[in-house]
């Protein structure tokens, strides 16, 4: 959450700086900043999204080589152009951008406040550009980047950081603990940004910071240390995406775009990593574990949001097809509570973005008390994808609409390649049984192509009748009822309908009495051992005159009888049904929030890359 950036060369930076935040919007738009240094320290701030600090600059441009950004999404103090990043100290010198929250700001400004220092804002990132400022006035023989470390060691808290001092025009520096960033280092010029998507348009090579660290960079140099003022040699990485990967293609949403993205998206995730010839799987992320993986006591399988839903697929999938127990965590739950975890456990965490901060601090914990940790995540180079012991790429390029649609079809495949191999390994799974998953498996691309080729316009009349229902239900049994919850998920983050998903038999214990003839109750049909059971649950929807949307494959007559909509998908093993099912839901979702004219990429109130707890 929040997005920054941070330019120094020889381009104007202003330019630099807003096309980085549009790139960098998807992680918050409450409102959006830059701050430039030309002779003067001046900003433009405001609340809003990119395009209107954009309006603002066309009429009150400002100029300059360096300078900072920052889109925001608000935790601390209300959306408004005050609260809105970059913030200044109180002289003006100084100016910050921030992504992360000071935990101790109370205490930080009752004393700077004491000290004299005027506060503008409400929220808790001002704290940092006063704290740095009056360290630095305070303590005549320090340097601004002494100034700026011994500030650190006072805060208690998570960030990423950029600060600019007017009196030092050629510098800005940058810290890290626990948000994100990395630096590109381009010819003579240099781009500081939250993720990638703002740098690889000019250069590919990055240093990603890791917490802990604050660097001190200048067009042509940059000096990365401790905040201990040890000074670090870091790796230069290459960037492996592409400009096309972060761009819209000709859709009118990255959402859409990505929905119709995953037949490549699950083939690129699978490529050479399964053998349908030989009937075998191989990942070599895990490689190097795998033995502790196969003897394993457990596996508890951490997530948040759409990740915890595949993690909950997954669940299904380590027990059936590994016969490994698996436990499903909510994150943030799992790390408050003492967890009873440690050697011999393995925790696999999931996370689209690599940072979610909760995710990350499950991780931690897990590592701490002994466990093997496992990551699954989009986002290469990521804090997750660094600090796990071991784990698998899901590869399905950058997602960048905020409703996770590509990443959650991804994290499935890594889940079910996992469980595969780890029954190959325990020697559950025969050569032959491996072969037949492998094959089905290899088919799911085109199975997913046929779904987005021939019902699209089906799930768009469906949308039109159903736009202004205020309420939906979701029913799934096994494998899908995580694709339930997943269902009512898309339905309620983009268009703001209240949604609920239900495994189908629980409904009778609460939900039923929400059903009359206005409830619209999709129906996760699609043939499985489950069927007849599911089949009673929808003659109890009907009998309550429930109005039924069935996702369902074609040799379903009865499932079809009860329905008053259906959705015909193909059929493929229990297992891998998720990989299906969920598109017509994603579509569902996203044609109701154009319908209800939300903003589909950027919802209200959300942001992805979840950096705060
Ligand atoms: N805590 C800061 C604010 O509310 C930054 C928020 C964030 O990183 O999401 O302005």
């Amino acid at each position: 959450m929040c997005g920054i950036v941070g330019y120094i060369g020889h381009r104007d930076a202003s330019t630099v700086l807003i096309k980085g935040l549009k790139r960098l919007e998807y992680r918050g738009y409450d409102s959006a900043g830059i701050a430039l240094i030309n002779g003067e320290l001046a900003y433009r701030k405001g609340k809003g999204k990119v395009a209107n600090l954009e309006r603002v600059l066309k009429n009150d441009s400002l100029s300059g080589k360096l300078g900072i950004g920052h889109t925001r999404w608000a935790t601390h103090g209300e959306p408004n152009d005050i609260n809105s990043h970059p913030h200044l100290s109180e002289s003006g010198n100084v100016a910050v951008v921030h992504n992360g929250i000071i935990e101790n700001y109370t205490t930080l400004k009752k004393q700077l406040t004491e000290r004299g220092r005027v506060f503008q804002s409400q929220t808790d990132t001002e704290v940092v550009c006063q704290l740095i400022e009056e360290i630095y006035h305070s303590s005549p023989n320090i340097t601004f980047e002494q100034a700026i470390r011994l500030a650190l060691k006072q805060i208690v808290g998570t960030y990423g950081l950029a600060i600019i001092h007017k009196e030092i025009p050629d510098t800005i520096f940058i810290a890290r603990k626990g948000s994100p960033l990395l630096l590109g280092i381009g010819d003579n010029e240099m781009f500081i940004a939250s993720d990638a998507s703002p740098i690889v348009e000019y250069t590919k090579r990055v240093v990603y910071l890791d917490d802990g660290e604050i660097a001190i960079v200048t067009k042509n140099s940059y000096r990365v240390k401790t905040i201990d003022d040890v000074p670090l040699t870091k790796e230069v990485h290459e960037l492996a995406i592409s400009l096309d990967a972060i761009e819209k293609a000709g859709y009118p949403h990255f959402m859409l775009k990505e929905i119709f993205e995953q037949p490549r998206s699950i083939s690129d995730c699978m490529r050479g990593r399964i053998n349908p010839e030989n009937g075998t799987v191989l990942l070599g992320g895990i490689e190097d574990i795998i033995d502790k993986l196969v003897n394993a006591r457990r596996i508890i399988i951490a997530a948040c949001g759409t990740s915890w839903h595949s993690a909950l697929v997954g669940e299904y999938l380590f027990e059936q097809l590994a016969k490994t127990p698996v436990e499903v965590e909510y994150a943030s739950e799992f790390r408050y509570r003492d967890p009873l975890i440690g050697k011999g456990d393995v925790l696999l965490v999931i996370s689209q973005s690599g940072e979610t901060a909760d995710t990350l601090a499950a991780l931690r914990e897990a590592r701490n008390k002994g466990a093997l940790v496992l990551g699954i995540c989009n986002v290469v180079g990521s804090t997750i994808a660094r600090e796990t012991d071991a784990g698998v790429y899901t590869h399905a390029g950058p997602e960048i609409g905020v409703a996770s649609t590509k990443a959650f079809t991804a994290q499935v495949i890594v889940l079910i390649m996992m469980a595969l191999e780890l029954g190959q390994r325990k020697g559950i799974l025969t050569r032959q049984k491996m072969k037949e998953y492998i094959i089905e498996l290899s088919r799911i691309p085109s199975k997913v192509e046929y779904i987005l080729e021939h019902i699209d316009e089906e799930i768009k009349n469906l949308a039109a009748l159903f736009t202004y229902a205020p309420n939906f239900l979701y029913l799934g049994r096994s494998y899908n009822f995580p694709v339930a919850l997943e269902g009512a998920l898309k339905l309620k983050e983009i268009s703001y309908i209240h949604a609920e998903g239900y495994p189908a038999a629980e409904m009778k214990h609460g939900p039923i009495a929400l059903i009359d003839e206005m409830m619209p109750v999709v129906v996760i049909a699609a043939t499985d051992h489950t069927n007849d059971k599911m089949i009673s649950n929808i003659e109890e929807v009907k009998a309550r005159k429930g109005r039924i949307i069935s996702i369902m494959n074609d040799d379903n007559p009865e499932v079809k009888k009860l329905s008053e909509f259906c959705i015909s998908i193909p059929s493929t093993l229990d297992c891998f049904s998720p990989l299906l099912t969920v598109i017509p839901l994603q579509l569902l979702s996203y044609y109701i929030a154009v319908n209800r004219g939300c903003n589909v990429d950027q919802p209200r109130n959300l942001a992805k890359s979840v950096t705060v707890e």
